[in-house]
């Protein structure tokens, strides 16, 4: 697929050459038609439709393709990979906190090695269906695993190649004071805090084009002393790091009668709201909680599988544009969607918002939820240097072939096609920070066979031997 030119630059220059389309996703809806892109280390120099006078090191002959911005999954938590396919917990036919009292009885059997590992599945997953940038939360902390956990899931991110936003999630609020978590998976704030400060001067790298950062993510309001709310807020302002909780995913009646206000006055109150927080799922706000979230800057990521799975509302997404809200998307953990498939989870989401258009007035177009996706996403994460192409952003994209004979016919609207016609086979390249990381069926930086056999072994030595519920 490279051809070396001859003229090299020295400078790690890449120009993706004769492009069917690009879909830019920037402010004017951009999409250019057999067209070039120059980039250098990092970022895009150049979008053309020839570049041919600049020297290049590689040479990626794009005919054919659609180049559309790596999106950005705002919500995820890899750990749950290797607790995929179980009908013995079945979210579909459980109330949610039943399904969370059961399945922690296998979280707490989790190490360092399954964090390693189902880490890798998930994110080469993410890698191989277009998405670039992954967020993690990491709320898994059996005592017994020590918490040198993120810097495993570092590791893979690392050897991977994918751009990497870690979430130190915790859960403090022990059974005698109304949680539901397992002892020997709840931290003290002191811990969970400490911890975070440690990740935050170890890995968070702010500067533009970064490839690791850290958020701080209390796990839920519901099985979190508030002071570990506050405490997060404090430590994450002063660093100058991102927040993340869950929020409005069937936790509010036991909220209110706890503390006798709805989840997002209980945040808001401790402050644990604004720009730099946002919140997974939101099934159960309400339109005046949209227009709160709206004026705090506040955002929401929308996770549609488990939405689905566990026959939740579907959010009003032309509603909450309209009311300013920040949106992006997210795949949720594997416990809860089963694969870690951003295409999949885009037509999703196309779906069900096209599911209530005619009482809704409207639905959102293929083309929208994919901005979600790019754009949407990484304004959620405070990255402005990524989720659109153009000059001076990150170049993280992929590509798709369209010489198929399921696509034909459907090529004439690239911006919609993925979530509307759906391509949910893995991509044809996928491009982080200018380095290509997955090519034509290949993840380039790792033995995948040999990765994903040691994976399997983890999974069947620490879980499936341990628990009755994997057969
Ligand atoms: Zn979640």
């Amino acid at each position: 697929m490279y051809e070396g030119n001859g003229k090299m630059s020295g400078k790690g220059t890449v120009i993706i050459k004769n492009a069917a389309a690009i879909v830019s996703c920037d402010e004017n809806d951009t999409v250019y038609h057999d067209s070039d892109i120059l980039i250098e280390g990092p970022k895009i120099l150049k979008i053309d439709d020839k570049i041919d006078d600049e020297p290049a090191d590689e040479i990626i002959d794009a005919r054919g393709k659609f180049v559309y911005p790596g999106m950005v999954n705002t919500h995820h938590h890899f750990f749950q990979t290797f607790v995929r396919n179980l009908t013995t917990i079945d979210y579909p036919n459980m109330l949610v906190l039943d399904w969370i009292e059961e399945i922690y009885k296998i979280f707490k059997l989790i190490d360092p090695d399954v964090i390693y590992y189902s880490s890798l599945t998930a994110m080469a997953d993410l890698l191989k269906h277009g998405c670039t940038t992954a967020f993690d939360h990491q709320y898994c902390y059996p005592r017994s695993a020590g918490k040198q956990l993120v810097d495993r899931q570092m590791e893979a991110a690392q050897q991977l190649g994918i751009r990497y936003h870690a979430g130190r999630g915790a859960n403090t609020l022990p059974h005698k004071d109304g949680g539901n978590v397992p002892e020997e998976m709840v931290e003290t704030t002191e811990e969970f805090i400490a911890d975070c400060e440690r990740l935050i001067d170890m890995f968070h790298d702010p500067e533009p084009y970064s490839m690791r950062q850290i958020v701080v993510a209390p796990c839920q309001p519901i099985n979190c002393y508030k002071d570990t709310f506050s405490q997060s807020l404090e430590l994450a302002r002063d660093k100058g790091v991102y927040l993340h909780t869950h929020l409005g995913e069937g936790e509010n009646p036991a909220i209110l009668e706890r503390w006798g206000v709805r989840t997002l006055k209980w945040c808001e109150e401790i402050g644990f709201a604004g720009p730099d927080v946002w919140y997974a799922h939101g099934w159960e706000l309400t339109p005046e909680e949209y227009k709160v979230m709206g004026e705090t800057g506040t955002g929401l990521s929308h996770c549609p599988a488990p939405a689905t799975l566990g026959g939740f509302p579907i959010i009003d997404i032309p509603s909450m544009k309209k009311n300013g809200m920040r949106l992006s998307l997210g795949c949720d953990g594997s416990a809860t969607n089963d694969s870690s498939n951003m295409l999949d989870s885009l037509r999703m989401a196309y779906l069900m918002q096209s599911y209530h258009s005619k009482s809704r007035g409207g639905a959102p177009s293929g083309y929208e939820m994919l901005k979600l996706a790019t754009k949407g996403g990484s304004h959620m994460i405070g990255r402005n240097d990524l989720g659109s192409l153009e000059p001076g952003k990150g170049a993280d994209l992929f590509m798709i072939d369209t010489e198929r004979l399921d696509l034909a016919g459907a090529l004439h609207d690239p911006g919609n096609l993925l979530a509307r016609v759906g391509v949910t086979g893995d991509v044809w390249l996928t491009m982080v920070n200018g380095k290509v990381v997955y090519s034509d069926g290949i993840l380039t930086g790792v033995d995948e066979i040999r990765l994903a056999r040691e994976a399997e072994e983890v999974c069947t030595r620490v879980l499936r031997e341990k628990s009755s519920k994997f057969y």
